[in-house]
């Protein structure tokens, strides 16, 4: 007889979270999100997705087009940062099958919410319950149960923690709390409509490459302070960011996850940029900055019947564009390992969850700390020069080697999903080879 649906308990609606849902519900399970938030003020910044997180995001049946996507089709540099080899969207959809996208956050948001609510056609497939302004205050992992700050307490067969960086849930995985630390390295975000740049030829660096990642840097390599600008929604917006060294000295606000800025400290703290790049700052409105915090890999992501996966497990700097990225492959990976059928039972719940730990820690962990380098104080690991990989050590085992090219075959050539499916396979056939 069939196995009944698993009963899932997700916290957290991010991107990671939503993903998740979706690929749970369509393996017929019955999922429920508890969000804090009630996303009335939803973070209108943009995100960028390289091939591997949109291999994930269109198995999950996303349509760019709904969610305003720009095909990411040129690298632009300026100032001193050369990117003459640089790889485009198109050169990357050609050697991995997949294209390179970037998107407004609340726009892919959305859709997804839509794909993990929208009703089905099929009986088997139960819609994800959504439940906003929700806090989860602890987990219980062996009993696969929740408590909300209303007091409630919510039983499942297994309970996922998707809830970010700050995330409740890990402390109660891990049974100790980690504190991630402020780097020192901050950023300022904003977005500006493409029409207020359109025709003005002091804009020119932007205008002429549209469709361009552009990256402004200053000319000496140990300055930290950079620009990045590239578009979403449909190009009718330009994303804009600033990283550079915090100011800041309460110690608090550091470590809050984004705080309110303005257009006038963005100005001052890039005043030695050329006039051309300040005008453009000039245009930013609703400015927050967000901190690049940093920790070490997580000793485990799973306790029994309860497990962490993206921000939550392994949040890293955006020097590399794969923090979304590597919790979509966990999404796409759990999600997998899951299929209609799972026997409804503890132990099943719990090896599912350790074969996921055993597939994605390694990998989302090496992506973290080779973007955590800047943190470090470390060259960053450029997708096309990565000739100081090699030398890198985490903590305990060598991240290298890896050379020229490799590390990007190695990000976007992946196919989460096919990973899983493999893992599963030998999984099973262990077991039938043990009865
Ligand atoms: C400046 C910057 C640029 C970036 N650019 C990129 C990029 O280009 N590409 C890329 O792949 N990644 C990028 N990232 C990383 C990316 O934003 C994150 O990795 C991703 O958003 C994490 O998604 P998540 O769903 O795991 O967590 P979150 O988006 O943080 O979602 C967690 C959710 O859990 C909820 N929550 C938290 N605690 C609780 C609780 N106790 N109870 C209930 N709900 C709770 C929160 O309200 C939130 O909705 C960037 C990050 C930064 C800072």
């Amino acid at each position: 007889m069939d196995s009944p649906p698993l009963r899932i308990i997700i916290v957290g609606a991010g991107i990671v979270g939503l993903s998740l849902s979706i690929m749970l519900r369509k393996a017929g399970h019955h999922v429920e999100i508890y969000e804090k938030s009630k996303f009335s003020q939803e973070v209108g910044v943009a995100i960028a997705m390289g091939p591997n997180a949109m291999r994930g995001l269109l198995s999950l049946g996303l349509d760019p087009k709904k969610a305003g996507a720009v095909d990411h089709l040129q690298v632009g540099g300026v100032s001193v940062f050369k990117m003459e080899n640089s790889i485009t969207g198109k050169n990357l959809e050609e050697t991995y099958g997949m294209p390179y996208y970037f998107f407004h956050r609340v726009d892919l948001h959305n859709e997804l919410k839509k794909l993990a609510t929208e009703p089905s056609l099929n009986a088997e497939e139960r819609p994800v319950e959504i439940h906003l302004g929700s806090p989860v205050i602890s987990c219980a992992p062996e009993e696969a149960s929740i408590t909300l700050k209303d007091g409630r307490t919510i039983q499942g067969d297994l309970i996922i923690g998707a809830d970010g960086v700050n995330s409740t849930i890990r402390r109660f995985v891990l049974g100790q709390e980690i504190d991630p630390q402020p780097s020192g390295l901050v950023i300022y975000r904003s977005v500006i409509p493409f029409e207020k740049v359109a025709n003005n030829p002091i804009f020119t660096w932007i205008t002429k490459l549209p469709e361009a990642i552009t990256y402004v840097r200053a000319r000496d390599p140990k300055d930290k302070h950079y620009l990045l600008v590239y578009p979403c929604r449909e190009g009718k917006l330009l994303n804009m960011a600033g990283a550079h060294p915090d100011k800041r000295t309460d110690k608090q606000e550091t470590k809050n996850i984004s705080s309110p800025s303005s257009t006038e400290e963005w100005l001052e703290t890039f005043s030695d940029f050329a006039p051309r790049y300040l005008e453009f700052i000039k245009l930013t409105t609703n400015v927050t900055i967000w901190p690049f915090l940093i920790w070490d890999e997580l000793p485990t992501w799973t306790n029994k019947q309860a497990c962490i996966l993206g921000d939550a497990a392994h949040a890293m700097f955006p020097t590399l564009a794969q923090g979304a990225a590597q919790g979509i492959e966990d999404a796409i990976a759990l999600g997998t390992l899951l299929p209609r059928g799972t026997p409804n039972n503890r132990e099943t719940v719990a090896a599912r969850l350790k074969l996921f730990e055993s597939l994605r820690k390694p990998r989302a962990s090496k992506v973290q700390t080779l973007s955590n380098r800047p943190g470090r104080g470390l060259p960053r690991a450029n997708l096309g020069e990565c000739a100081h990989i090699v030398e890198l050590k985490s903590r305990n085992n060598s991240v290298g080697p890896v050379v020229e090219g490799e590390l990007e075959e190695w990000l976007y050539g992946y196919d989460a999903a096919e990973e899983a499916r493999k893992a599963l396979d030998s999984e099973l056939l262990l077991h039938l080879a043990k009865l």
